[in-house]
């Protein structure tokens, strides 16, 4: 039996899970948000102004009872009608949230949508940075929908944008919810559409059959690649997997990202994204456009000087990552 047709339950973060991002603290220690691209501010200003209010809805009194397997079969087709390319539904676990924060729901629907192959030909760029808030903007749309339909068929639920202050953390979510493998840039890697997507989530108690995590021999490509850290121009992705960088889904010592190093460089130069397009794992057939768009297998990198680490966040917001070949 689930618990959640007959009691609502809360589920607290796990004493060991990460703090929430204070971004306005990371942005503080990296010399201020200096990012300044028409394109990419007005995709933030309509999530704020038009997305954040629609958050909320009215649920309907009348449950629309389904079986576990029916339901996640209809909830996973009314996501992709509102436009996920991938979506998986998991188990919501305490170490799937935030430090000091809880959730009502019992699961999580993960959704992801590709970004377009033609607009990281170049890296960092205005192209890049816009192309990521372009996705954040259709994701919104995919989980507010979802959230919608969700409650009319009379279920509460919660949207978990991927911008903006998220109770869950999406990494997590996405593994468990059979996105594909963490890959050594410390993004999922789907065994078919590579890592060149994003997540958003909406929460929900009502009852539905769970997806699992895969070993797509994805990790162990990882082991013989290094196209990330190499190419990475903050010299923050890790030579070797590292008890200090905690597990991965499939147990193993984790590559671990020194965001002290990364936050710098991608808070200065379009948010970065270097390590995405470079990474060789399939997405180069799979997530360039089919818009006749000619694209090159290979980003143009422009790889400038690493501003300093900044690990200055205070010490209750602090993520705790091993610092990759710190003097
Ligand atoms: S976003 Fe840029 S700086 Fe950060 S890990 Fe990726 S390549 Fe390195
Ligand atoms: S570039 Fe290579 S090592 Fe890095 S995440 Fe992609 S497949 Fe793994």
């Amino acid at each position: 039996m689930t618990t959640s047709e007959f009691e609502i339950t809360e589920i607290l973060a796990s004493y060991d899970s990460p703090p929430a991002f204070v971004w306005d603290e990371w942005y503080m220690g990296a010399g201020g948000r200096t990012i300044d691209i028409p394109a990419a501010d007005e995709y933030m200003r309509r999530i704020k102004t038009e997305q954040y209010p629609r958050f909320e809805g009215e649920v309907s009194p009348e449950k629309q009872l389904n079986t576990p397997e029916d339901a996640s079969k209809i909830i996973k087709q009314k996501a992709l009608e509102f436009g996920a390319d991938i979506v998986g539904i998991c188990r919501i676990e305490p170490s799937d949230i935030y430090r000091g924060r809880s959730v009502k729901e019992e699961f999580a629907i993960a959704v992801g949508q590709r970004m377009k192959w033609s607009e990281f030909q170049q890296v960092p760029s205005d192209r890049s940075a816009t192309e990521c808030l372009r996705i954040y903007h259709s994701l919104g749309e995919t989980v507010i929908e979802l959230a919608q339909f969700i409650r009319s068929i009379g279920y509460a639920c919660t949207v978990e944008h991927p911008v903006g202050d998220s109770n869950v953390l999406h990494i997590p979510i996405g593994l468990k919810a059979g996105f594909g493998e963490l890959g050594r840039h410390g993004s999922i890697i789907h065994p078919k559409l590579g890592p060149l997507f994003r997540m958003g989530s909406v929460l929900t108690s009502l009852p539905m059959e769970i997806d699992h995590p895969i070993d797509a021999g994805i990790a162990k490509f990882c082991d013989k690649c290094r196209a990330c850290r190499i190419y990475c121009p903050a010299d923050a992705i890790g030579d070797e997997r590292t008890p200090e960088a905690g597990k991965d889904h499939l147990g193993n010592d984790r590559y671990m990202v020194d965001t002290g190093k990364c936050f710098p460089y991608f808070a200065k130069h379009s948010y970065c994204s270097i390590c995405l397009p470079v990474c060789v794992y399939n997405h180069k057939e799979w997530a360039k456009d089919f818009e006749g768009v000619p694209t090159k297998l290979f980003p143009e990198i422009d790889m400038q000087p690493a501003p300093h680490p900044v690990d200055s966040v205070a010490q209750g917001h602090k993520h705790r990552y091993p610092k990759v070949k710190r003097e």
